[in-house]
């Protein structure tokens, strides 16, 4: 874990032997080494200023300046506030409402929400054994619809039928109405993709939780989109009160950072990663796993 940043640091460390003690100049060095390599992961630059103060805090502190090898010390509390910042532990989708549990599903066009949704229902229905309902708000691309349709069957879950003429508030309702009156656990509400933040489609999407008031609202982020991702992070955050994350296509990002900076934006779990294009490539997320590929 961490093997490159951990040889940086020893190679300061070696430079460092032989003096009296640490000075804050030697931890300053560390620091900076520690910020590169978080701006070479992608990770946004606000996330990473404020990473490195908190480290600074707790490493000008005893722990590193008494310890016998500062540079171990160091590389200890740079792992554990990387957790930390990227979520403990992992977080299942919550199902704690009376059914149908809605779980409302935003982000970008083209963040992987069409397929995510699939590949949720897919998790549901075999690792949790619901009986699973999605259907598509999106009436602006027709073909968006008959995607979801496809992936849906898929995954072995039922779709709702909608089409363009319809407004996404009336065919969610109806969605709604479907999966209780046929006894349906878990409804996934597929919504319209935007290229950027759009006001109208924000405002129909704020509509669209006041009306489903869904238990989990997930925000699907690109993990290509490194840097970007904080900007999206934020106006969905802002937005819409987010109950998780999932970060889609980490299959083609090495470096990891967008993961750190949408955690710190928007402060809720990231729940699962998409791993590839199959139906399948759906992982609940590892933090512990992630941040050690964050400091590569
Ligand atoms: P939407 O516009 O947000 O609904 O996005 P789509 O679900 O249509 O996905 C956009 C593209 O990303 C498609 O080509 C998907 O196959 C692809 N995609 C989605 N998730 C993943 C993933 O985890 N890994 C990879 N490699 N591709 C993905």
């Amino acid at each position: 874990m961490a093997s490159a940043l951990t040889d940086k640091l020893s190679r300061l460390v070696k430079e460092i032997r032989g003096q009296a003690r640490i000075t804050e100049s030697n931890v300053a060095d560390m620091l900076r080494e520690v910020r590169m390599a978080l701006l070479e992961a992608d990770v946004a630059l606000p996330v990473v200023r404020d990473f490195i103060a908190r480290v600074k805090e707790k490493a000008l502190g005893q722990e590193v300046m008494g310890s016998l090898s500062p540079g171990q010390a160091l590389v200890g509390i740079v792992n554990r506030e990387l957790s930390r910042t990227m979520g403990e532990g992992v977080s299942d989708i919550n199902l704690a409402a009376q059914p149908p549990a809605v779980i409302l599903m935003a982000g970008l066009q083209g963040a992987g929400k069409t397929t995510t949704t699939a590949k949720l229902a897919k998790h549901l229905i075999e690792k949790r054994k619901k009986k699973v309902l999605t259907v598509s708000g999106d009436v602006y691309r027709p073909a968006a619809i008959e995607q979801l349709k496809t992936v849906t069957k898929q995954a072995g879950a039922e779709w709702f039928p909608s089409t363009p003429d319809q407004k996404p508030a009336d065919i969610a309702a109806a969605a709604l109405d479907y999966a209780r009156k046929h006894y349906f656990d878990v409804l996934l509400v597929d919504t319209a993709g935007r290229l950027a933040i759009d006001e109208v489609l924000m405002n129909e999407i704020k509509g669209l939780h006041a009306l489903l008031k869904p238990v989990e609202t997930l925000f699907v982020v690109d993990a290509m989109q490194g840097q970007d991702a904080i900007n999206t992070a934020k106006a969905f955050s802002d937005a819409l009160p987010l109950t998780g994350i999932i970060l889609t296509k980490t299959d083609g990002d090495s470096r990891g950072g967008a993961a750190l900076s949408v955690r710190h934006v928007t402060g809720v779990p990231i729940k699962f990663a998409g791993t590839s294009e199959k139906i399948d490539g759906l992982e609940v997320f590892d933090a512990e796993r992630h941040a050690g590929r964050v400091l590569g």
